[in-house]
């Protein structure tokens, strides 16, 4: 347990950095919020997020989940988040009782959350003006700005501010550090949460208390060798690239870019600047918040290294390492590209990870805002796995940690260190309910983008933005996904040409976009953005239609093992508080929709019907995400109406095919294994495939069973003949499955024969 202490968790505030990177030409959308722009733009920035109060969410699950996390955020003491640093300064602790958890006073990263809690008031104030979370935060800082004023009395050196003690870093810049502590992923959080106070609650004693902790780093980094530098980068450090850079672009100042690029590990970028997967075996979310600092340091710097980094970082993890849910990792690691079906387990998808996948995809949108794969990725793990995280039966909104992937699995699984279920008020704080708050009071974030007139819309969710800069208002209205349709009314200063850009997901297939109720005659082309251009006068109403269509999604590992999509949305199977052994073999033809007010389906498993619903409403009951979607078949013969098996249920290569009863034995069954334009039959007894003797192409040849060794006489070729029977057809003979001399005896064999038109020479292909 101990060994994967020490890499456990995440996140960091950049995403945040996004909804101010512009030049400050929304500082004065509401006077009410005074943000802070930064002093520096970004470069090779083409889209551009609104700022946090100019996009607002209205009645839908994601306005419950923010509302729930407001709840916790109003409610916690901040007395007791300050125990730690006040004891670790020497300060009094007020007679606060202290946390537990992560965040006990002998738990080694201690204080790694109380950067999170500055985030989310700060965003949630820029949000929705909640002043309550307003002056937790600026209190917060007003007390942590005593705890580094006391540094010299509790011998740290000048700006040190952490909940244990400075020599943790001295152990750690000597690589003795032994106790579980990642002293520089702690250091991270709090230099977020400070920059946040500072740049959306405009907090100046956040920004004196942050530049103190900043120049603490430059001075423990800056008298380090680059060889000890890339040495202590081995101990899990966050986004301190991430953030340091942010510093660089809010202060002008470029000593903050000098301290961030200490932080390039070498180890991590170098393949991945080469294009080359190595992420297997690493630990997951270690890395991701390394990628988004990367694309930070590429838009401050424009060194193509660093897009590279970050571009290929995204690939490799959402083509190669992602579940259909749109979470990554088993046990906090990745494994090997593409093991995914291998990989069900209870311990899947850790949260804090998809938190920072998707504020890497924001920043690789800003850069290439063409890219519709970027937000069809985002809008998958938004909605199976960051909304479902939260539980909808707590007023308080707590988390998972890791999002169970196995048959029979359910939300609430807590981390292996620290254990338990949901998080809660006092006793968990993991990185996991760190994030967890962040990104429930972000959630209206991506939206809607600009790109300098032009309007992009990128999910579809109830919400209203006001463009304050041009006058105009968009009210977004919709119960997507449970409807296919969104609507957006412009109203205000609309008028003059200007265009409208609306994501037509890679799902969809004859997407439609209606303006006040006419067809318009352009592009929709699944993947990619519909440009509506026209000249507009306020009250235009433009629909946009994305049908739906149920699609299996096959793990990239094995063709059998899926999941079941609607649109953007996963359905999970409901199997209350029944257990799973194994995967669920679901009859994919049997999915219906039994509701058109909900996305209530019905499907056939096991030969039982269950119930379907969208996976991120799956809670409070087992489900499975995956099937065994291959499922089993039999072959009835047409001729004899007797199923194929396997002689004496044989187990051995060589074994032959013959026709039986169909008394229900486990040689009768068969996996269909996609392969090209044909399937293998795999025997769900014995694991081998069906092919023919000495891979014979004479008539009657001997059909057996063989290792799946990969021969061309293993494929065959279902030759569909209109009547429910099939032809099946071996692609390396060219001949058909039959029964010898047209037998209707059971036991008879089956052989190759040529297409004579007998009875034998057909198939029902029975779904089991
Ligand atoms: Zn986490």
């Amino acid at each position: 347990m101990s060994s994967s202490v020490s890499r456990r968790r995440l996140l960091q505030a950049v995403g945040a950095t996004a909804a101010v990177s512009a030049t400050g030409s929304f500082a004065c959308a509401s006077p009410a919020h005074a943000a802070v722009p930064p002093a520096r733009a970004d470069i090779g920035v083409s889209a551009r997020p609104f700022a946090l109060d100019q996009v607002r969410l209205t009645e839908s699950r994601w306005l419950d989940n923010q509302n729930r996390t407001r709840n916790y955020l109003r409610f916690v003491d901040v007395d007791r988040l300050l125990y730690n640093f006040r004891a670790n300064h020497r300060l009094a602790t007020n007679g606060a009782a202290p946390n537990g958890g992560w965040d006990a006073p002998d738990f080694p990263f201690r204080t790694h959350v109380q950067g999170h809690f500055l985030t989310a008031w700060a965003q949630l104030y820029a949000v929705t003006g909640d002043t309550a979370c307003r002056d937790k935060a600026t209190h917060m800082v007003a007390e942590l700005a005593k705890c580094q004023a006391n540094n010299s009395a509790a011998g740290f050196n000048a700006g040190y501010l952490s909940g244990y003690p400075e020599s943790d870093f001295t152990a750690l810049e000597q690589r003795t550090l032994s106790n579980g502590n990642v002293p520089y992923y702690t250091i991270h959080k709090t230099l977020a949460g400070l920059l946040d106070v500072w740049r959306h609650i405009g907090s100046t004693q956040a920004r004196d208390v942050l530049l103190a902790l900043a120049g603490w780093v430059d001075l423990r980094t800056g008298r380090l060798s680059g060889q000890q530098m890339q040495a202590m980068l081995g101990t899990e450090f966050g986004g301190m690239n991430a953030v340091l850079t942010d510093l660089h672009q809010q202060t002008g100042d470029a000593r903050w870019l000098t301290v961030a690029r200490r932080f390039d590990h070498a180890a991590v970028f170098d393949p991945l600047a080469a294009n080359q997967d190595r992420l297997s075996g690493l630990h997951a979310n270690t890395q991701v918040p390394k990628w988004i600092g990367a694309a930070r340091e590429y838009k401050v710097t424009g060194t193509a290294r660093y897009r590279d980094i970050a571009t290929n970082a995204w690939n490799f993890c959402v083509d190669s390492h992602t579940y259909a849910i749109g979470g990554n990792s088993q046990a906090e690691h990745f494994r090997a590209p593409n093991a995914i079906a291998g990989y069900l387990n209870k311990d899947t998808c850790e949260s804090c990870n998809t938190f920072n996948m998707l504020l890497l995809t924001r920043e690789l949108f800003t850069l290439d805002p063409n890219r519709a794969a970027l937000f069809d990725y985002y809008e998958r793990a938004w909605l199976n796995h960051m909304i479902g995280q939260q539980n909808p039966a707590d007023p308080h909104g707590h988390v998972t940690y890791f999002t169970p992937l196995n048959p029979g699995g359910r939300r609430g699984v807590g981390p292996a260190w620290g254990g338990g279920t949901w998080s809660t008020d006092y006793g968990t704080f993991w990185c996991c309910q760190g994030t967890g708050l962040e990104m429930h009071t972000r959630l209206m974030d991506s939206i809607y983008y600009r790109s300098d007139d032009t309007l992009i819309v990128n999910l579809f969710v109830p919400s209203v933005l006001t463009w304050a800069e041009r006058g105009i208002t968009v009210t977004q209205t919709t119960t997507y996904p449970v409807s296919d349709t969104t609507t957006l009314q412009v109203t205000g200063n609309v008028s003059g040409t200007w265009a409208m850009r609306l994501r037509i997901p890679g799902w969809t297939a004859g997407a439609t976009v209606s303006v006040n109720g006419t067809r318009q005659d352009i592009a929709t082309t699944p993947g990619s953005y519909a440009t509506l251009t026209r000249s507009w006068t306020s009250g235009d109403t433009v629909t946009v239609r994305l049908p739906m269509r149920v699609i299996m999604r096959a793990a990239n590992d094995n063709a059998n093992v899926a999941a079941i999509t609607y649109g953007p949305v996963v359905l999970s199977g409901n199997y209350g508080d029944s257990t799973l052994s194994s995967l669920p073999t679901l009859d994919t033809s049997s999915i219906r929709r039994t509701s058109s007010t909900s996305l209530a389906f019905t499907a056939t498993a096991n030969g039982s019907t269950v119930s379907l619903g969208p996976f991120h409403d799956a809670h409070g009951h087992n489900y499975t995400v995956y099937w065994n979607a291959g499922g089993t078949v039999r072959l009835t013969n047409v001729g004899s109406g007797l199923v194929l098996g396997i002689q004496d249920m044989s187990t051995a290569d060589g074994g032959r095919a013959l026709q039986w009863h169909d008394s229900g034995t486990a040689d009768h069954d068969w996996h269909m294994v996609a392969d090209g334009n044909g399937f293998r039959f795999r025997n769900a007894h014995s694991g081998k495939v069906l092919g023919v003797l000495n891979m014979s192409t004479a008539d009657g040849a001997t059909v057996l069973q063989w290792s799946d060794n990969g021969t061309a006489d293993h494929r065959w070729t279902l030759l569909d003949q209109g009547d429910g029977t099939y032809k099946i057809r071996n692609e390396h003979s060219g001949k058909l499955l039959a029964v010898a001399n047209n037998s209707t005896a059971v036991g008879a064999f089956a052989v190759q024969d040529a297409d004579d038109g007998t009875a034998d020479n057909r198939w029902r292909v029975v779904r089991m």
